[in-house]
């Protein structure tokens, strides 16, 4: 039996792996899960699994979820210390899907035992990539993609070299805004910037596809990952969202990655991998969908492209600082802080602020991202009452 693990099982990503492993069940001894404010969740996924361990981020929910495993078996703990600790416990597959940095201690932790690693968590790379790609190549783990575009290009570079690419392209939907006037965008409410056209998705990670922010992250997470010149790593909106990634090779091929928009896909791959194992997900009919279409990125509506050029251009730790600020920014999005479009200029801010090559080029261990992390989010926050009364907003109180 494979042992397994899933970090933020309680979220969109959690619930999809869980919803794998709980088809097969008998292939698979659960060890722990891990959620944050949803015990419900966490404590029914854990009774039904039958984890050893249910781990909740946040210390004052530790007597909820006790409760809710009374007489299960189930062990429960809570922090950041018990998270780590669920990260020591061996397991030969681990799922890395809390959202934002917080993602990467668990993360690390568990590549140090040499566990395989499927990385939702893209937030790790941005900020950690060459960290966590050298400690998993110290200790023999694995680390396989889940994001559905790195999924994607990872398969179609199966059996090939990575010497003949000439360009990667990752796709976007263009998120809940792709069509709006460019004028209407400084109004857009919390609720329309949560709502996907394409795919079902965390709060976060979706209103990040309406800004384009979750594709400059993912333009920083190609680079990491793959290794490759960012001049060669192209974004294009694909309002299907049915393509997910394109690699294209030095004889002017490009392989194509095509499949519905149901991320079972990218984490059963990344569950059964290298084998292919059927899936419980929807299969295309080419003639019934009748056209794919593409069109370039808008730079006045997504400027979080350009940004996330910029912090590749940059390296170093230019990727703390990008998403450190960006979680920031959507923070003062979601509690009404801020406006949508003023996310970018708060992220802008908190670059050009946190920039010192002292800082940038320091080196990259888990206390220096840490600490630009949280120069990050100052960052941002100072910059906050700036962006808001130069665009003339009245935002809320932080
Ligand atoms: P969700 O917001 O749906 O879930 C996040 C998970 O992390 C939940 O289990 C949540 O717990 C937990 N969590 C939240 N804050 C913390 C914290 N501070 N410490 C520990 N755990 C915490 O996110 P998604 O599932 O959408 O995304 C997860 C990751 O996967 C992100 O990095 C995202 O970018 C990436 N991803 C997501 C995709 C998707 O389709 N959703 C696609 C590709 C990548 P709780 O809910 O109980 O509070």
């Amino acid at each position: 039996m494979r042992r397994v693990s899933i970090f933020g099982s309680t979220g969109s990503i959690g619930v999809n792996t869980v919803d794998l492993i709980a088809r097969d069940r008998n292939a698979y001894e659960v060890v722990a899960l891990t959620g944050g404010a949803n015990i419900a969740t966490l404590a029914e996924q854990a009774r039904t699994l039958g984890a050893e361990i249910a781990v909740t981020a946040y210390p004052g929910k530790l007597g909820e979820l006790r409760a809710a495993l009374a007489g299960s078996g189930v062990e429960a703990a809570a922090g950041a210390d018990a998270l780590l600790e669920a990260a020591d416990r061996p397991a030969d597959w681990i799922m890395s899907a809390i959202v934002g940095a917080a993602g990467l201690p668990p993360g690390l932790r568990a590549l140090r035992h040499g566990t395989t690693l499927a990385l939702a968590n893209k937030e790790s790379l941005v900020c950690a990539g060459p960290l966590l790609l050298a400690t998993a190549r110290a200790h023999g783990a694995r680390i396989l993609p889940v994001d559905s575009e790195h999924s994607a290009v990872f398969q179609a570079l199966v059996g090939e070299d990575i010497d003949a690419v000439e360009r990667i392209v990752i796709t976007a939907s263009g998120g809940a805004f792709r069509d709006w006037p460019l004028e209407r965008l400084a109004g857009a409410t919390l609720q329309e910037a949560s709502t996907h056209p394409n795919w079902d998705m965390g709060q976060r990670i979706t209103i990040d596809s309406a800004s384009m922010f979750n594709k400059g992250l993912e333009l920083i997470e190609t680079k990491e990952y793959f290794a490759v010149d960012p001049a060669r790593i192209e974004a294009i909106v694909h309002p299907e969202s049915l393509i997910h990634a394109l690699v294209g090779f030095k004889d002017g091929a490009l392989m194509a990655h095509v499949g519905p928009p149901d991320m079972r896909h990218a984490i059963g791959y990344a569950l059964h991998w290298p084998e292919r194992r059927s899936l419980p997900v929807q299969r295309l009919d080419l003639a019934a969908i009748g056209t794919m279409s593409f069109r370039a990125p808008c730079d006045a509506r997504y400027p979080a492209l350009r940004l996330a050029r910029e912090v590749m251009e940059t390296g170093g730790m230019a990727g703390a600082v990008f998403n450190g600020a960006k979680e920031r920014a959507l923070d003062h999005f979601i509690a009404g802080r801020c406006g949508f479009t003023e996310m970018a200029a708060l992220v802008a801010e908190a670059l050009a602020e946190v920039s010192g090559d002292s800082v940038i080029h320091a080196d990259i261990t888990l206390d220096n991202v840490r600490a630009v992390d949280q120069m990050a989010r100052q960052a941002a926050d100072a910059a906050l009452p700036r962006v808001t009364k130069a665009d003339g907003v009245q935002a809320a109180p932080a």
